[in-house]
């Protein structure tokens, strides 16, 4: 039986796949199973951030799983203690907790601001303000949260308490805080919304948040669970914004490919959630940390967000330059296509038969590309691309 046939019958068909069974990578290039290769432009969804099976990343993984490769939370390991420490420093937050998924992250996040404000003003103040075509994740409070009705069908019913408010609409944001005084805890956002579209959100905006927020003591949730880590040329993607959210979630591209979430929490929140209170078995697992590490030393080195930004500027001008482009929204790595006539998801499929991964987001062709792609390897997959475009 061929790897697509037993897919088929043991794996529940949840996803749309498309027929290439990948067999390895090396750099930011993937080889299927009949040695076809692949430039990648995805990197799985934003999580390969070094590319594929990068040495110094994959040294330090499988060193982690010969010497410790899990202890439970009841002990203490120096790889996690290594990790947090780094994160909370180079990002200013006070504390983290550990998590192996976005969603998980997102669940801490909502959990650790209803408790905040339950400890603060007791029962009631439990709604979150989510914003309409935002993406959270696949459990059903994260989905809950996410501001789509097509993900609101069929698993009723979902967890209460979340209203949701139109984008970079001001007044709106501020009417429903005014409807709901008194009821809300947190307003949670993407800066640039990844599964809704590549739609970054405007400054004003995200500014009136943070400031409408800090009038009503209520806690800014910034899901950076796609942005984060230095997709988008910043180590967060709040930093384009000027703003500092009490709780940022980061995950995907967090530890190179290999499960990890994270939620960070700032002074006036980080000590919220105490013993018993929350958990995870597999929460900062060591070896999902060696690879963090890894992650995070390479990504805070200098200058490598300077050159994250301008690899995309570079992307973006030279999609620019095919007719077919209508335009091109994102920031850094993140990117989203604007097609005149064109289906994305057509384009993506003729980019796989050509040998480039790339992904889509609602309408838009989306690129993710691994953070220290080459120019050389950019130039190649744009000129796979541009052919296709240019048919
Ligand atoms: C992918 C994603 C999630 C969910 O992450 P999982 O690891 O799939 O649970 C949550 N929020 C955003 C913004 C995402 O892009």
């Amino acid at each position: 039986m061929s790897t697509i046939e037993k897919f088929n019958e043991h794996i529940m068909p949840t996803y749309g796949r498309f027929d290439v069974v990948l067999d390895s990578g090396k750099k930011r290039t993937a080889v299927d199973e009949n040695g076809k290769k692949y430039i990648d432009f995805g990197s799985g969804i934003g999580t390969n951030s070094l590319g594929f099976c990068d040495n110094e990343w994959a040294e330090a993984v499988s060193k982690q799983a010969h010497s410790i490769q899990h202890t439970s939370n009841y002990y203490y390991t120096k790889v996690s203690a290594d990790f947090a420490q780094t994160l909370t420093e180079s990002t200013g937050y006070s504390k983290i907790f550990f998590g192996n998924s976005g969603a998980e992250a997102n669940e801490c996040a909502i959990k650790l601001a209803r408790k905040y404000s339950y400890d603060k003003y007791g029962k009631g103040r439990h709604n979150i303000i989510t914003l309409l075509n935002s993406f959270h994740g696949r459990t059903l409070c994260t989905l809950s949260a996410t501001g789509q009705d097509s993900f609101h069908n069929y698993f009723f019913p979902f967890v209460e308490g979340f209203i949701n408010t139109p984008a970079n609409d001001i007044d709106a944001l501020v009417k429903a805080l005014d409807d709901n005084k008194d009821t809300v805890c947190a307003v949670m956002f993407e800066c640039v919304q990844g599964e809704g579209g590549v739609i970054p959100l405007d400054k004003d905006f995200v500014k009136a948040i943070a400031d409408e927020c800090e009038k009503r003591d209520i806690l800014t949730i910034c899901d950076e669970v796609q942005t984060g880590v230095g997709r988008t040329g910043k180590f967060l993607a709040c930093e384009h914004y000027g703003i500092k959210p009490d709780i940022v979630t980061l995950a995907k591209g967090l530890a190179g490919g290999i499960p990890i979430g994270v939620c960070m929490a700032n002074e006036k929140c980080c000590d919220v959630l105490s013993k018993g209170m929350h958990g995870s078995t597999f929460g900062g697992n060591p070896i999902s940390c060696a690879g963090g590490n890894v992650v995070l030393k390479r990504v805070l080195a200098d200058g490598f967000l300077d050159e994250v930004a301008q690899k995309g500027e570079y992307i973006k001008t030279e999609l620019c330059k095919i007719n077919e482009v209508d335009g091109v929204d994102g920031l850094g790595l993140m990117l989203g296509i604007r097609l005149k006539t064109k289906t994305a998801a057509d384009v993506c499929k003729e980019c796989l038969d050509n040998g480039l991964l790339v992904l889509t987001a609602k309408e838009k062709l989306r690129l993710l590309p691994p953070l220290n792609i080459t120019k050389d390897e950019i130039d190649k997959g744009l000129s796979i691309l541009k052919n296709i475009l240019d048919e």
